[in-house]
């Protein structure tokens, strides 16, 4: 029977091996204690609870994660409101309001006051065709305006999808996320999270289904180098072992792209990869009790923020929870200072609405920056970007970072996994 080796047990291998999973004997090898790579949970003795390394937000658009959630049996795992609703705050003006989607094509919301961004113009909605006609070395901020839908919506979606400053972010990637999301409607749009935590919704229930079907997942398995011969792979490093490969063996490299680099560009000619990268900084809080709020708010469970630091604030119980993205701009600061000024901004945005009021000083932080993050979604990286298909017949390559049409995100690392054994020619 053939033989899948993946190597790599974050959201890309895991994809690959639940694709590929029943028509093949499949082994992922994951070189850390626990598989998720850059979507994980775990324990923090600090806070004393579980927490995300990094709150994550899927849109109902992102179809090849629902297809994975559905084929390991979580889709039931993510909570969100069940309708395109987006509470925003805007902490210079000191104004919250609701972004409610409609949920067809025709952009209704925006000619209603109760639904649209206050202060926005209706031509603004220009920038959209704007972006979506803009060529491959265009930034995001060639396209956009000046006026409060950019200020107040655009902005603020563009930094999180790409997770790079728009005047060095390519305008084509983000084109390829509104195509799929906002240009179809709210329908498209209605946010989702983990309800309990990315690891029980994504990584857990997969690493289970692959335990059902007789694969076998080797934490702790870091493979540091590929036997090439005849054009092919015949053995996988790991320490001092050489695990050998059977001539119907098959690989997928699902690891991030700086160790792709090392580990399968020497043996293919003309590799290149993205090598630019931005952070993302996530504060989680833990509160005395759990955060509970009125309104809008209470049934979204998350708000985005512009005007400051934080971008958007989870409420998970106890914890409150901040992501902070394209954060290399704050690689200088101290994390105290950070903690402070973002707990100040929660609680003018949250505070009106909590239903208990949230201490004056910060409580108890964990800051987790996540260095690498995703790659520098720049139109040069996007460049860099390599098809799963490789010169090695029976090695593919899988990851956020290759080329998936998408920016870095759950939906390109499951889709990259699909089409790493679709190149293969495991599944068609
Ligand atoms: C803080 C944060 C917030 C994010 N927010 C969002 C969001 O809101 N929405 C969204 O869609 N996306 C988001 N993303 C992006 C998303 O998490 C990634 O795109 C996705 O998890 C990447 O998966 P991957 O499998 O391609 O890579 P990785 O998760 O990096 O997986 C690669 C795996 O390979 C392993 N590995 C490395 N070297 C070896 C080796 N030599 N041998 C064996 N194993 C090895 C690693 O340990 C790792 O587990 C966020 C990312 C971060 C960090």
């Amino acid at each position: 029977m053939t033989h899948v080796h993946i190597i790599g047990g974050g959201l890309a291998g895991l994809s690959a091996a639940i694709d590929v999973i029943g028509r093949a004997r499949v082994t992922v090898y994951e070189s850390g204690p626990a598989c998720g790579g850059r979507a994980r949970s775990y324990f923090d003795k600090a806070l004393g609870c579980r927490i995300d390394n990094g709150n994550h937000l899927l849109l109902s658009a992102n179809k090849a994660t629902f297809r994975y959630l559905g084929l390991i049996g979580a889709e039931k795992s993510l909570t969100g409101p069940g309708t395109p609703v987006f509470p925003w705050y805007d902490l210079e003006a000191g104004l919250g309001w609701t972004l409610r989607l409609s949920r067809g094509r025709l952009p209704l919301w925006a000619l209603s006051r109760r639904r649209h961004v206050p202060g926005m113009r209706l031509s603004e909605l220009g920038i959209l065709a704007k972006i979506l006609r803009a060529g491959p070395d265009a930034t995001v901020e060639t396209c956009l305006g000046r006026g409060m839908l950019t200020r107040r919506l655009l902005e603020p979606f563009a930094v999180s999808a790409l997770n790079t400053p728009l005047d060095q972010a390519s305008a084509a990637l983000l084109a390829a996320i509104i195509r799929e999301t906002l240009a179809l409607g709210g329908e498209a749009c209605c946010p989702w999270y983990p309800a309990e935590g990315l690891s029980e919704s994504f990584i857990d229930p997969a690493i289970a289904h692959i335990a059902r079907l007789q694969g076998e997942v080797r934490c702790g398995a870091r493979i540091s180098g590929l036997d090439i011969s005849g054009g092919r792979v015949v053995g996988l490093k790991n320490g001092d072992e050489t695990i050998p490969l059977g001539p119907e063996d098959h690989v997928v490299s699902a690891v991030p792209a700086p160790v792709a680099r090392t580990l399968v560009g020497p043996h293919l000619p003309g590799f290149s990869a993205p090598d630019e990268f931005e952070s993302i900084i996530n504060v989680h809080y833990r509160l005395p009790e759990p955060v509970e709020t009125r309104g809008v708010l209470d049934r979204a469970g998350f708000v985005g923020l512009v005007g400051g630091i934080a971008e958007w604030v989870y409420l998970k119980g106890e914890i409150l929870s901040v992501t902070v993205s394209a954060a290399n701009r704050y690689a200088g600061h101290a994390h105290p200072d950070l903690i402070a000024t973002i707990w100040s901004e929660i609680r003018r945005a949250i505070g009106p609405v909590a239903i208990r009021p949230l201490p004056e000083a910060a409580p108890p932080a964990r800051i987790v920056c996540e260095k690498r993050a995703t790659f520098a979604a720049t139109p040069a990286q996007d460049r860099l970007r390599p098809d799963a298909r490789t010169d090695i017949s029976n090695l593919a390559l899988a990851g956020d970072w290759t080329a998936t049409g998408l920016p870095s995100t759950i939906e390109g690392a499951i889709r990259s996994g699909s089409e790493a054994v679709k190149a293969l020619g495991l599944v068609s």
